[in-house]
């Protein structure tokens, strides 16, 4: 076995605790004031985008964390014509959104335009078109500041953050949570990044005691996603409907209308995402 790990990245998200990805060839790599961005091709995921080493978003694995955070929501909803996606700058979230026909509209709260740039750029694959579809509209701002300030209504808001630190902090605060909520229309769903239970624990009970506050049905479904590692990943849920408790019969029926040919998705999978472990449940307030 080889020894040299000079062409390998280990991600330093976690004290004692990281991946590590074989570096095939090198697309992007900057480092800025604050921090070392990279583009490179593993042969596994395909093409990879790191910020200081920790994996922001693959060609391969990406369609899970998407599909699971759009789908989901907006097959529970049934009627979703209004669409927010916080953050999401890479496109993945929006082109999976946008292959809902009946979604007419959907608005994109990014904080940088840069990412949305560098991604058409170097990631095209992520975003698939999604920027030139005219039902969507890119609004570049900080998403906690558009949420305290907007007047518009969603059937469905998706939160695609970062994790909370730096700018994404503030996507996780009971106030920005509860901003969400008055931006929902009724019966709407929110539904939101949450790390990796296992090894961030305090994200998810954080953001569950926010949402028990706010919510009738306030809890997490899961996916697990290989390069976000140390375990599934958890999705926050929060809505004053029942959505959660549709039927396996409806959902494949609105499955079915919608056309979709997911690779993760499917209602079966979509109900048993919120079967939970006990060491989940006990994490939740
Ligand atoms: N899936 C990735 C993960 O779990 O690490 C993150 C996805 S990435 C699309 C998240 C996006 O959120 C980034 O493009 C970042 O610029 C954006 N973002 C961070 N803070 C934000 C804020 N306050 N308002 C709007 N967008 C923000």
């Amino acid at each position: 076995m080889s020894t040299d790990t000079s062409d390998w990245i280990r991600e330093p998200l976690h004290a004692d605790y990281g991946q590590g990805l074989k570096v095939e060839e090198v697309f992007y790599d900057s480092k800025t004031e604050h921090q070392r961005l990279r583009v490179f091709r593993n042969n596994t995921f395909g093409r990879i985008l790191t910020l200081d080493d920790v994996v922001q978003t693959t060609e391969g694995d990406n369609f899970i964390y998407h599909e699971m955070l759009t789908h989901v929501p907006i097959l529970a909803h049934g009627a979703a014509k209004r669409v927010l996606i916080i953050g999401g700058g890479d496109g993945g979230m929006a082109r999976e959104v946008l292959k809902h026909q009946s979604v007419e509209h959907v608005t994109m709260v990014e904080i940088d335009a840069g990412v949305v740039e560098f991604s058409k750029e170097h990631l095209p694959t992520l975003s698939q078109g999604a920027f030139d579809d005219p039902r969507l509209n890119l609004v570049i701002n900080d998403g906690a500041l558009f949420m305290k300030e907007t007047t518009d209504r969603f059937d469905v808001i998706i939160v695609d953050s970062t994790d909370p630190i730096g700018p994404g902090e503030v996507l996780f605060t009971d106030t920005f949570y509860g901003h969400a909520k008055r931006a929902l229309t009724p019966g709407g769903i929110l539904v939101t990044q949450n790390g990796v239970p296992f090894m961030q624990g305090d994200e998810l009970t954080n953001t569950m005691r926010a949402f028990q506050a706010l919510f009738a049905d306030a809890t997490c479904y899961m996916a697990t996603i290989p390069t976000y590692a140390g375990g599934p990943m958890a999705f926050g849920w929060g809505t004053d409907s029942d959505a959660r408790h549709v039927t396996l019969e409806t959902l494949q029926t609105r499955f079915q209308a919608a056309k979709l040919t997911p690779d993760y998705y499917t209602p079966e999978v979509h109900q048993g995402a919120f079967a939970l472990p006990g060491y989940v449940l006990k994490l939740m307030p």
